[in-house]
């Protein structure tokens, strides 16, 4: 199975770098690499993609989540190299746009492991999903079903319900996207009458956030709009989708897989056809990429240093507005052996001429010059997918370099 992600899609012909990973703790492995990179003469900002690390937290999905599939959400990061080895892995893919059908169909994925998850679509796209055989699309909305029905009419629907509420989130996606609860008839009634196949019910509990309660309440109300869908006579739905939500960091992970399976039994355990399926994004991008930016200009003020870096807030780290990311960066030349490092309140900035591109200030750095390299940690969700082009500094430029230690 490791070996096979090397030969994946997306990987096929990128050279892939050796992660020395046993014999320095992982974020150290990562930064070695860089070092190396950097000394070998490239001169503006790059991802490193630890895919090692995203093998392990495929396993570590298939351990824990046994019953659901994972497809993966492109609009996190849609690098090919990630997309590629999920796919080798086993994994399906939620896709939003004709694009991010595109990018996943280059790989040669069959077009049912694909579930076209955007509740609200512009025409071209869903005539796009027909042409090329994607046929499981989500929805939230009568109107959604009109335009289904015209542009695809082949095309099984996926109930998308509000989630609970979850302001703790990252990105409480409720506010924008799910039917509420009264509205659960109507939609399934408006499928029925446009002859359109309800397939399943979806949910999203909100991306970033650690409750795990949320999925308890958002499986029991996917088993309600079952219910609902059995007692207006439709054909017995066949997909439960949980979203995604999920995070690889800490223990979040496994409290709400334990939640879930729990969840799944008291709910779903009497529908053991159902087919269960994930839609987690952040899970498997935000840890794998680590972004190295190069210092490509210096201020001092008396005690106060100020550094312009080559990525910012119209680039990958737009996430510090759009996606909360807190910047701790650290200098990739690392800590000097022998005496104790001197720090100066230092401040950040990317390189636009906007005085809003700042990524962080009074932050502890020790010295650095131009052309030094400032390292993030967990830059991999809603990154480089993310970033504008704004002042011709193009975020989709951005090397991405594949490590593997095997
Ligand atoms: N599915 C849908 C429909 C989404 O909108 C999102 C994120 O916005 C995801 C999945 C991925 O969520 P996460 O990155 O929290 O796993």
């Amino acid at each position: 199975m490791d070996a096979a992600v090397l030969v994946a899609p997306g990987v096929k012909g990128r050279k892939v770098l050796s992660l020395e990973r046993h014999l320095l703790d992982e974020k150290e492995a990562v930064a070695g690499l860089m070092r190396s990179i950097a000394d070998s003469g490239v001169r503006s900002a790059f991802y490193v993609l630890d895919l090692t690390r995203v093998v392990a937290l495929h396993r570590r999905w298939r351990r824990a989540l046994p019953y659901v599939r994972p497809y993966y959400a492109v609009k996190c990061n849609p690098e090919p190299a990630l997309l590629g080895a999920l796919a080798e892995l086993g994994a399906g893919f939620d896709c939003a746009s004709r694009r991010e059908i595109e990018a996943v169909l280059e790989l040669a994925v069959d077009p049912g492991s694909i579930v076209y998850a955007n509740p609200c679509k512009p025409d071209a796209h869903i005539e796009y999903a027909a042409q090329v055989g994607v046929s499981l699309t989500t929805y939230d909305s009568v109107e959604e079903v009109a335009k289904v029905k015209r542009c695809h009419p082949d095309c099984e629907l996926i109930l998308r319900i509000k989630g609970p509420d979850n302001a703790q989130a990252k990105v409480d996606l409720g506010t924008k996207y799910g039917a509420h609860a009264d509205e659960v008839v109507p939609l399934l009634r408006a499928a029925q009458r446009a002859g359109l196949r309800v397939a399943g019910v979806s949910f999203h509990v909100g991306s970033g956030g650690s409750r795990t309660d949320v999925y308890r309440r958002a499986i029991e109300a996917a088993r309600a709009a079952f219910d609902a869908a059995a007692t207006l006579g439709m054909p017995p739905m066949r997909v439960l989708d949980i979203g995604g939500g999920f995070m690889a960091r800490g223990s979040a992970f496994k409290e709400a897989a334990a939640v879930i399976n729990d969840a799944l039994a008291q709910n779903f355990g009497d529908l053991p056809r159902v087919e269960l399926i994930g839609e987690p994004g952040r899970y498997f991008a935000e840890t794998a990429f680590t972004l190295a930016a190069r210092v490509i200009g210096k201020r001092t003020r008396g005690e106060v240093r100020e550094y312009w870096i080559d990525d910012g807030l119209y680039g990958s780290l737009n996430c510090v507005l759009m996606d909360d990311y807190v910047p701790r960066p650290r200098t990739l030349a690392g800590r000097r052996p022998g005496k104790q490092q001197r720090t100066y309140t230092s401040t950040v900035f990317g390189p636009t001429c906007d005085s809003l591109d700042t990524v962080i200030t009074g932050y502890q750095l020790p010295e650095m010059s131009v052309g030094e390299w400032l390292v993030f940690d967990d830059m991999g969700a809603y990154t480089k997918g993310s970033g504008s082009n704004f002042n011709g500094f193009y975020t989709s430029d951005i090397e991405t370099f594949l490590a593997y230690s095997s």
